[in-house]
């Protein structure tokens, strides 16, 4: 049986590599190549691959338990991330459900707004996302998700979305206005809205400034509507802030989180919400309860992990690391406009251009010539279509960056 890999075209030959070990900001192949992870493997390492804290606590957790039936019963790890997790976030916070992944994280904030009106007698079903959005690859996911090559085929069993478009610079007022006519228009349909904050990430790594989560929250409770953020991506520091939503100045009813939660070492996926979400499926009617559950939720070892990484949080200034990245990002932002590079642009551990293109999406050619040209140069970098982004874990060494930085140089000169 042969490997079928996620996001692979296998008629094209593309290589597979076969990695050995992992280290900090390296990936280590079967013949001893080093290469930089200047994505941290798709984004879920952040403090580094295989941190020695994390490792020894899941060695250490999976001598005591392995998965366990997580209805009816409960664990100790997983009564600890949720202390843990809390002392992170506001108090408004007051429940947390476990699930397996980013896109589970995001079908449970779907589902938890959705049976919150209807546990109320509401009619209020419908979800509003942003243009270019990406929420996993599950339906759910994909509805809420910006539609594109990625999930044509599927296109008609995708529940309609309300899409407010992106807020680009200087267009902010637009959506906010947009928003703000579709709910006086719909407003009673409307049950929840949902927004990468900050940063679409799988769509381009589009910006945009924290004033317009305000704005759009402060319209949601205006109208009821329950205001969920995925923070699946900007969690754990990406953006500069623990959280994304640490940047404004609103209390979401909803938030998901995965890629960071573990640093990087197991899957694990957490829908944090308020009381006033779960009062609304409090009730001595069974009916009333939350239909919801992965066979692995909360898996032990998993909350472990998430439990070491927070403690790593907790003790280890770790935003100093992403600052320090950030002020050497500052550094690149004039020779990269001076390439010929647009949108030249970066927030936290994020910096992110589009080079020169005659076509503009994922599939165009330019962004597998550069990402054979780093990878070759030992570099791992996945640019999206023409837009190339590094997002590297925040233990990375100086001189890693700088190498980054310069084969970026060479790959824009040499293979386009
Ligand atoms: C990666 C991602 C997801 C999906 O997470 P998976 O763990 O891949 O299912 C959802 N939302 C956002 C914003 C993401 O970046």
């Amino acid at each position: 049986m042969q490997i079928w890999h996620p996001f692979t075209q296998h008629g094209l030959n593309e290589p597979i590599i076969e990695i050995k070990t992992s280290e900090n900001e390296f990936l280590i192949t079967k013949t001893g190549e080093k290469i930089i992870d200047g994505i941290s493997s798709w984004w879920v390492n952040t403090l580094g691959h295989k941190n020695p804290v994390i490792t020894k606590t899941i060695q250490k957790e999976a001598e005591k338990l392995h998965q366990i039936i997580f209805a009816g019963f409960t664990h100790k790890p997983a009564l600890n991330v949720a202390e843990r997790l809390s002392k992170f976030l506001p108090e408004n916070f007051t429940h947390i459900f476990f699930s397996d992944s980013g896109s589970t994280s995001v079908e449970v904030a779907l589902k938890m707004a959705v049976g919150y009106h209807y546990n109320k007698g509401q009619k209020r079903s419908k979800i509003v996302a942003m243009e270019h959005s990406y929420h996993g690859d599950t339906f759910g996911g994909m509805a809420s998700g910006a539609r594109s090559v990625f999930n044509e085929p599927y296109t008609k069993m995708l529940f309609d979305v309300e899409r407010i478009p992106y807020p680009a610079p200087g267009k902010e007022e637009e959506t906010i206005k947009y928003y703000k006519d579709l709910l006086e228009k719909k407003g009673g349909e409307i049950g929840a809205i949902i927004l990468e904050p900050l940063v679409l990430g799988s769509g381009g790594m589009f910006f945009y400034p924290p004033y317009v989560i305000d704005e759009l929250y402060k319209l949601s409770k205006e109208y009821g509507v329950i205001f969920a953020l995925d923070e699946v991506m900007t969690g754990f520091g990406r953006t500069g802030t623990m959280f994304a939503f640490n940047q404004t100045n609103i209390m979401p009813d909803i938030i998901c989180l995965s890629k960071g939660l573990t640093g990087g070492s197991i899957p694990l996926a957490a829908t944090v919400c308020t009381k006033e979400i779960y009062n609304a499926f409090l009730s001595d009617d069974k009916a009333k309860m939350f239909f919801h559950s992965s066979s692995y939720t909360a898996n032990p070892i998993a909350c472990a992990a998430a439990c070491a990484n927070l403690e790593i949080w907790q003790n280890n200034d770790i935003l100093k690391d992403v600052k320090r990245i950030n002020d050497f990002y500052q550094t690149q932002i004039e020779r990269f406009k001076n390439l010929g590079c647009k949108n030249v642009r970066t927030l936290g551990d994020i910096f992110a251009y589009e080079v020169n293109h005659t076509g503009n999406d994922y599939v165009s050619n330019i962004g597998v010539k550069l990402y054979e040209y780093f990878r070759k140069n030992g570099v791992l970098l996945r640019p999206l279509g023409n837009t190339v982004y590094v997002m590297p874990p925040y233990c990375i060494s100086n001189e890693s960056l700088e190498k980054v930085f310069n084969i970026m140089e060479t790959g824009i000169k040499e293979a386009l």
